[in-house]
């Protein structure tokens, strides 16, 4: 007989991990509430990059890493960090399963398959939004009310309605609007881009905003536009919202300094989508309420400028499954389950905070830093290297590696403003070669 009842909201990739560490555990009866009317209703978006310690550790103890690789693109880690200009600060090569830097890339789709067919199909009820849940913990949805349950367990994303129960806290608009495009069969139809992506990501950064590519595992191309446009701009915007056309007109507009390799990206894409970005206040906390939790998105959206968001979400499932089945062996697991969820919510809130900082320290350097990427490439580099690499790097090591990498880019761009200077002359000594030739042959 199960001794804990668990309701999930929501069958995102946090909420079916959490599903997939619990399921196989007779002590515990699960069931899963997603407001999607079918695991086909809607394609699930762009690649994610899971990491050793965080999502790739969740689908280790799920018994999935094996499905994992099955899917994994090692090529995907190619990796382009650029200006408006197209300068390559960071240009790194795809790898394979023996070369890889530990953080290869996986489709939303494909993440979410493996998770939905580790997961037995009865314990997910599609086409149920939670509309509310009311002091007493009984949700309340549209076909009725359901209740009974020692915990529910809030995994429906940014605008988590069990996240209204705990705090009036809403996500803040992050003060970047994105277009999110799609370029299908890119080899064929945009070999440009296709070349320039190098089968991983391209990245480019300049003037508070970003075009951004990235492959996806179906020959396409996910591409990403984010301007500082206002939270209200939809109400005075100067083109159609509906029509393509002036949405990519309005773009190429905006970005009229850019490289013509990066516009390309814009003048390939298809099916544009609106996205303006929310995040949760960096350290957002939460009074423990008995019998509720928050993981995922739900407990701490942010920008997806440090790529975490889902490794932090597949974390917490970790840690949840984990005090739950260890609330679940005790000779009285209703009255242990509180005590472990506050042990839970406490590790959470500082693993938040501290992805949190990283990524709000990303979106800063990178939106709103004068003169970015290049003032800020360094600090850029040596953040990223300390959050994922920080127990490699002792406090003995770290001043040669930060000097290291002052001196790296010191050196970058000194061979790359003589290349600049030398194309700069070769072209002025091309003009001059044509205009005698065109004042001979007169
Ligand atoms: C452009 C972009 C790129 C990103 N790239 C990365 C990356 O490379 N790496 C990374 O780690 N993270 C990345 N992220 C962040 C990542 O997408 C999220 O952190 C992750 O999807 C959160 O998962 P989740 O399961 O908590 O929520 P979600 O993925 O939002 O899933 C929530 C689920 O709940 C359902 N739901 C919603 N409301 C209700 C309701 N009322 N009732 C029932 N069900 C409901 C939804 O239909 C959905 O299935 C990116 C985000 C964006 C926007």
């Amino acid at each position: 007989m199960p001794s804990l009842k668990i309701a999930i909201i929501g069958a995102g990739p946090v909420g079916l991990s959490l599903a997939r560490l619990l399921a196989s555990n007779p002590a515990i009866e699960i069931i899963i509430f997603e407001s999607d009317k079918s695991p086909e209703a809607r394609v699930p978006g762009g690649p994610l990059d899971l990491h050793p310690a965080t999502g790739i550790s969740a689908l280790k103890e799920a018994g999935l890493y094996g499905e994992f690789l099955k899917y994994a693109r090692f090529d995907g880690e190619a990796l382009i960090i650029c200006d408006k200009k197209l300068t390559k600060y960071v240009n790194l090569p795809g790898g394979d399963a023996h070369s890889s830097r530990g953080r290869p890339e996986i489709d939303r789709t494909a993440l979410r398959n493996i998770l939905l067919s580790s997961v037995p199909p009865h314990l997910i009820r599609w086409g149920c939004r939670l509309r509310f849940i009311d002091e007493n913990r009984r949700l309340i949805f549209d076909h009725g009310i359901e209740s009974g349950y020692d915990l529910v367990v809030g995994a429906e994303g940014a605008w988590s309605k069990i996240r209204k129960l705990i705090s009036d806290q809403m996500p803040n608009y992050a003060g970047l609007t994105g277009y999110h495009w799609k370029i299908p069969d890119a080899k064929n139809l945009a070999p440009g881009c296709y070349k320039l992506v190098n089968r991983g990501s391209v990245f480019s950064y300049s003037d508070g905003r970003a075009i951004m590519g990235q492959q996806l595992g179906d020959g396409s191309l996910n591409v990403y536009t984010y301007t500082p446009w206002s939270v209200d701009w939809k109400e005075d915007a100067p083109f159609d919202l509906h029509d393509t056309e002036a949405i990519r007109n309005a773009l190429l507009e905006e970005f009229h300094e850019w490289d013509p390799e990066l516009l390309s990206l814009i003048r390939h894409g298809q099916d544009p989508n609106l996205r303006p970005l929310y995040m949760l206040p960096v350290g957002w906390s939460w009074e423990n309420c008995p019998g509720v939790t928050l993981v995922g998105d739900a407990a701490h959206v942010m920008t997806p400028f440090a790529g975490e968001g889902v490794n932090l979400g597949m974390q917490d499932a970790l840690m949840l499954s984990r005090a739950i089945l260890k609330a679940s062996k005790s000779p009285t697991p209703e009255t242990s389950l509180p005590a472990e969820i506050k042990t839970f919510e406490k590790d959470l809130f500082m693993r938040a905070e501290e992805t949190a900082n990283f990524t709000n320290d990303m979106l800063t350097w990178l939106f709103f830093t004068d003169g970015s990427p290049s003032s800020i490439i360094e600090k850029l580099v040596l953040r990223m290297t300390t959050f994922h690499e920080g127990g490699i790097l002792s406090s003995l090591t770290y001043p040669f590696f930060a000097i290291s990498v002052y001196v790296y880019f010191a050196i970058f761009r000194l061979w790359y403003s003589s290349i600049v200077i030398a194309s700069a002359i070769l072209r002025f000594c091309d003009c001059q070669l044509t205009s005698c030739r065109v004042q001979e042959s007169a």
